[in-house]
């Protein structure tokens, strides 16, 4: 990934003093090749080399320590901006101020997820999570319809959403044409005063004219405030063409990224971005109807470089377990050198609260999560009782100071646990790793986690 490919690139060129037209052109290769890697489309991968090397070249990294850092941190900075850094955090917001009701038109191919986003971007509103300004905007009444006519199920699909998340569904049939249904929901949500109305439509397998046309035509009834195209971020590349055949039908107003938790890569936030030139305001990030979160334009860099999203990861466990213990963790994290096995004992304790084992391995630095006690697939759980055996086993005083863990009481908590000596010894070793690992990111400096990381 990236971050293997920079970390290289910064070691070979450590000793040079800075940034020349030669070790740039040498890094940016490397660049180039991860971002194709990370399915960047083409055209985007050449512009935002050019964008970058016009930067380390430029003013902007005089006086940097290493040229190798300078480079990381340009192309963590180009990143940002690309996928909508630039535009400030209000650009992910949605605009509902007018006169309700609020009309969303959902656009999008078929499968893309325009469904399952209206119920969660319904439970969402409705939930009172969504923030304008910087403030919530309080619940909203919100209700749904379908304007999917042509596949069977697409209507009752859509009814079985708003059932479970707890929004009115409005009823429409698939006998009705699309402009149809969409005019009497609307007249139904002013008559009933709703805050809120989500049009979902049908999709295509592909591009096509007629489902232009169709979609046209309910935005010209409809007027929506916002008109968001869903795309499926594994669809890579294709994702570059659809966007721009939606962009040119419609004025976009922001763009949902869905089943990210199936791409690691993240590549077509970028493309899109670039392509229909609209805000990322959303991502889906599973098919149930809690998976969706607000867009972060600097978090969706981190994840195409590689490092890991560790600030979401803390809001994930922020649903499920206590804030207060939660903040008191990432405190310890940012201090490396006050990391006990009491705090690791804490801390996979609440990772075993947060579930999900999948979604939450991924968004770690892989090295962290290996030092976590090699949380692998399949043996997580399984490994990460054993763990937390060998902690339970030991005295809070010997988990507060591991130095004191001498042959003899190793045996008693070997014995204690259940398991061999050599396990207690292996899971000592890899706590280690693990304060290394913390006191490189306490020191700061993305660059010399990444050394850290590379070496
Ligand atoms: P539509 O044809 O655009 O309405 O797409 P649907 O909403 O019916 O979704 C198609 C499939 O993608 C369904 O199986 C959904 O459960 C799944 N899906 C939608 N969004 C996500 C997501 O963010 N993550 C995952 N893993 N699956 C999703
Ligand atoms: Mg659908």
């Amino acid at each position: 990934n990236l971050t293997q490919r920079l970390s290289r690139v910064v070691k070979t060129i450590r000793g040079e003093a800075r940034l020349t037209e030669t070790n740039t052109q040498e890094m940016l290769r490397e660049v180039r090749l991860a971002l194709l890697e990370a399915d960047v489309s083409l055209p985007v991968v050449r512009d935002f080399v050019a964008k970058v090397k016009e930067k380390a070249l430029g003013e902007e990294v005089v006086g940097s320590l290493s040229p190798g850092q300078a480079l990381v941190g340009v192309v963590h900075q180009e990143l940002t901006a690309l996928m909508g850094g630039d535009l400030g955090p209000e650009a992910s917001e949605l605009s509902l101020a007018m006169q309700p009701p609020a009309v969303i038109l959902m656009a999008g191919l078929q499968g893309a997820g325009k469904t399952t986003t209206t119920g969660k971007l319904a439970r969402w509103l409705s939930a009172g999570d969504h923030v304008q300004y910087g403030r919530k905007t309080g619940k909203k009444k919100v209700a749904v319809v379908s304007a999917d006519v042509y596949r069977p199920a697409a209507i009752e699909q859509l009814k079985t959403v708003a059932v479970q998340v707890g929004v009115e569904w409005i009823a429409s049939d698939a006998s009705q044409k699309p402009e149809d249904i969409a005019r009497s929901a609307l007249d139904y949500a002013k008559r009933h005063h709703f805050d809120v109305l989500i049009v979902d439509t049908a999709g295509r397998l592909g591009i096509d004219e007629a489902m232009m046309q169709e979609i046209k035509m309910l935005h010209s009834v409809l007027n929506p405030i916002e008109t968001l195209f869903v795309v499926d971020a594994m669809q890579g590349q294709d994702a570059v063409n659809t966007a721009r055949a939606f962009g040119d039908a419609l004025p976009l107003t922001g763009v949902v990224l869905t089943k990210l938790d199936g791409d690691a890569r993240g590549g077509a936030a970028l493309s899109v971005r670039h392509v229909t030139g609209k805000p990322l305001k959303f991502v889906g990030v599973s098919e149930k109807l809690d998976g969706l979160e607000p867009f972060h334009a600097e978090r969706m860099a981190q994840r195409v470089l590689g490092m890991g999203d560790i600030v979401s990861l803390v809001e994930q466990a922020q649903k499920n377990i206590d804030v207060a213990e939660a903040q008191k963790l990432a405190a310890k994290m940012k201090s490396g050198d006050k990391f006990d096995l009491n705090d690791f004992r804490d801390q996979l304790a609440q990772v075993k609260k947060m579930g999900d084992m999948g979604s939450l391995l991924e968004k770690l630095p892989a090295q962290f999560a290996q030092a976590a006690g090699q949380l692998q697939s399949g043996q997580a759980d399984k490994q990460l009782r054993r763990t937390e055996g060998i902690l339970n086993s030991m005295t809070p005083q010997e988990r507060a100071k591991p130095e004191l863990l001498k042959a003899s009481r190793k045996r008693r908590i070997a014995t204690g646990a259940g398991v061999p000596v050599q396990e207690v010894n292996r899971m000592l070793n890899q706590f280690e790793q693990m304060q290394g690992m913390m006191k490189q990111m306490k020191k700061g400096g993305m660059a010399k986690m990444m050394r850290a990381m590379g070496g």
